[in-house]
């Protein structure tokens, strides 16, 4: 599904991509951790194209990452990503903010796209939630609605960058409950999250990264239980 050979990248003279290579699988279920700075926003924002890397290949459901701005149109619509920040718009109604791309991009009419929303609303399990605006709602609650916006747009892949990060610890669970379900119905996912409750449950492989390469990867029972990497280990050390 997703296929990165030797993938580099920089910001200027910053090094920030070393030499990535990585294969998901569709279906697959990818937690990635690390220290803040070792780029892991960099790098799933280099998968649907919000960040263009500069050597090596990144081939996303069968297409290559290329300048051409119809496929990064394309890649866009196969891939959904979910921030640390939500980035709802704020003047629009949680129904509005999710019949947008339906209608715009996938040119549904109002009806199914609104159809659809109730029906992803209810996934994420705030369909009374749909005519009140993002400011009206709590942190988990609007991240929901992300997740729910993201979904509406019936993608292959969803990534998901630290999406429980910006939250008050009692709003943690409930986002963490809609990716685990998420999870189960067999999307693609790479998730960036330091929650291991969350790596032990769902995730087939738990990646490590530190300044720009990726250390180690494992299950998440070996990668947690018994890491192989002295900064993997001094990472844990710092979470646990
Ligand atoms: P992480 O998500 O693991 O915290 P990031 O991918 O956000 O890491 O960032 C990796 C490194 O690249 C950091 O040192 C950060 O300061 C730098 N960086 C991120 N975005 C930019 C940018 N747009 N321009 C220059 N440097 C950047
Ligand atoms: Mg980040």
């Amino acid at each position: 599904m997703i296929q990165l050979k030797n993938v580099n990248k920089w910001y200027g003279q910053f090094h920030v991509l070393r030499d990535i290579t990585l294969d998901v699988a569709p279906g697959e279920r990818i937690v990635i951790c690390g220290p803040s700075g070792s780029g892991k926003s960099t790098l799933i924002r280099c998968i649907n194209r919000l960040e263009e890397h500069q050597q090596g290949q990144i081939i996303v459901a069968g297409e290559e990452l290329t300048n051409d701005v119809r496929q990064v149109e394309a890649i866009r619509r196969d891939v959904g990503m979910v921030f640390q920040h939500f980035n709802l718009f704020p003047h629009l109604t949680v129904m509005e903010n999710l019949t947008l791309g339906p209608m715009w991009v996938r040119r549904k009419t109002k009806a199914q796209a609104q159809e659809l929303a109730m029906q992803y609303l209810e996934r994420v399990r705030i369909p009374e939630q749909a005519n009140k605006y993002p400011g009206q709602l709590s942190g988990g609650q609007q991240q929901r609605v992300a997740i729910a916006r993201s979904l509406c747009m019936e993608p292959k892949i969803m990534l998901f960058d630290e999406p429980t990060s910006a939250l008050d610890p009692e709003m943690v669970k409930e986002v963490l409950e809609v990716m685990v379900e998420l999870a189960h119905t067999g999307m693609t996912m790479l998730c960036v999250t330091h929650e291991m409750g969350f790596a032990r449950k769902v995730a087939d492989r738990v990646i490590f990264m530190d300044q720009g390469e990726i250390i180690e990867q494992n299950t998440p029972d070996e990668f947690f239980d018994s890491p192989r990497s002295e900064r993997t280990r001094e990472f844990l050390s710092q979470i646990i």
